[in-house]
């Protein structure tokens, strides 16, 4: 049986990027990918910073491919009925990025193999613990491999792959709810011209969710299988291939058990800042106020974290100490500012 350093379950950009750093490290790595890259993939708008991301890993070659467009202006519609324009021309990084997600995906994972890795394609990997230590990688298309560490870079999926790793969402009922709403806003209201909602879609769960359990003997969960942002923000393809870099940067410089208690620390710290930028973006959206779902969002996710809810406040603008403020208030004074990010898109 093959034997692998890394078995990275999943090629999407944080697998690909961690099985390209990994392997250029001069680790023994197989990345295995379930699908053949042979639909199309969700995710297609980055802001300018995956220019700078991409060129991290001296990928930034990427941003230039006929599957990469330039997007040099993001439009979108929140707070309001009115649609606003946010110009790139002033990021240093040139234009946001429209993307072919499926030839991008596969490009990075091909990417991975120039550089050294194994890459298997059309088998789900599950892992099964070795009695010696480490796992065997077990492909639904029936190949094996025996790996030291197993990395899940699996993206939303919940589980099943034989690994105690637990998942948490951040928002229950949102999908009918976010149908219902928008089709009352004036843009999509437009675009129905009065055709009711289907009553059976396809409808893909892109709820805020974490790996509440996403590091243990030997495996560890990376990208959107750590935590998987709302795609409103924007950012789930930089957090991924970010998560990566980061990931590998920490193999090279702690022993296990630091790692392992790194990568919780983190999660909690990344949850509680995702968690708060999120209530803070949503608490500029008005129009859904007197719904009970908006109303939860808001306090919801800070809530999750099952922390103090009390946040620090580093007062950079008052030069004075960090203080701690309650959510509510902070909450308060953020209402009335605009999201943040490129490609959000509600009308
Ligand atoms: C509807 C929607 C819209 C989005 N829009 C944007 C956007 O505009 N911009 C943006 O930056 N982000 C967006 N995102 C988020 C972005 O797509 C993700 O954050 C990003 O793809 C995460 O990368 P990843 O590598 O962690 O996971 P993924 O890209 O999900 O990759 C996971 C990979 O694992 C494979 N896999 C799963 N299970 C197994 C298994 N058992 N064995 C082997 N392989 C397996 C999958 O086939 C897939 O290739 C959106 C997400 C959704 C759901």
């Amino acid at each position: 049986m093959a034997q692998y350093d890394f078995v990275i379950a999943g090629a999407g950009p944080a697998g690909s990027v961690f099985a390209l750093l990994a392997a250029r490290a001069g680790y023994r790595v197989l990345l295995a990918e379930k699908s053949r890259f042979d639909k199309s993939r969700f995710g297609e708008i980055a802001p300018p910073e995956l220019r700078l991301v991409l060129a991290r890993v001296g990928l930034q070659y990427l941003a230039d491919e006929p599957f990469c467009c330039d997007a040099p202006a993001a439009l979108s519609v929140w707070g309001g009925d009115q649609p606003k324009c946010r110009q790139h021309i002033l990021s240093p990084y040139g234009p946001a990025l429209r993307i072919d997600r499926r030839l991008f995906d596969e490009e990075l994972a091909l990417a991975a193999r120039e550089a050294g890795a194994d890459l298997k394609l059309g088998g789900a990997v599950r892992f099964v613990p070795h009695p010696r230590g480490g796992y065997i990688a077990e492909l639904s298309n029936g190949g094996e491999a025996r790996a030291q560490i197993s990395v899940l870079a699996t993206g939303r999926g919940g589980g099943g792959f034989g690994l105690p790793y637990v998942r948490r969402y951040l928002d229950d009922n949102v999908l009918r709810w976010w149908l219902e709403a928008l089709a009352r806003t004036k843009v999509i209201q437009q675009v129905l011209d009065g055709c009711p909602l289907p009553r059976t879609l396809s409808v893909t769960n892109a709820r805020g969710s974490y790996a509440q359990k996403g590091i243990g003997n030997q495996w560890v969960a990376i990208g959107d299988s750590r935590i998987a942002p709302d795609p409103l923000s924007g950012l789930g393809i930089i957090w991924a291939i970010d998560d990566a870099i980061l990931v590998v940067h920490l193999f090279s410089r702690m022993k296990w058990q630091r790692l392992s208690a790194e990568m919780d620390a983190r999660t909690v710290r990344d949850v509680e800042a995702y968690s708060l930028d999120h209530a803070r973006t949503y608490a500029t959206e008005l129009r859904f106020n007197n719904s009970q779902f908006w109303n939860s969002v808001l306090l919801s996710e800070v809530l999750t974290s099952q922390k103090d809810i009390s946040l620090d406040l580093d007062s950079e603008s008052s030069g004075k100490h960090a203080t701690r403020l309650p959510i509510s208030t902070m909450l308060a004074r953020s209402a009335g500012g605009t999201p943040q990010h490129a490609g959000c898109c509600i009308a």
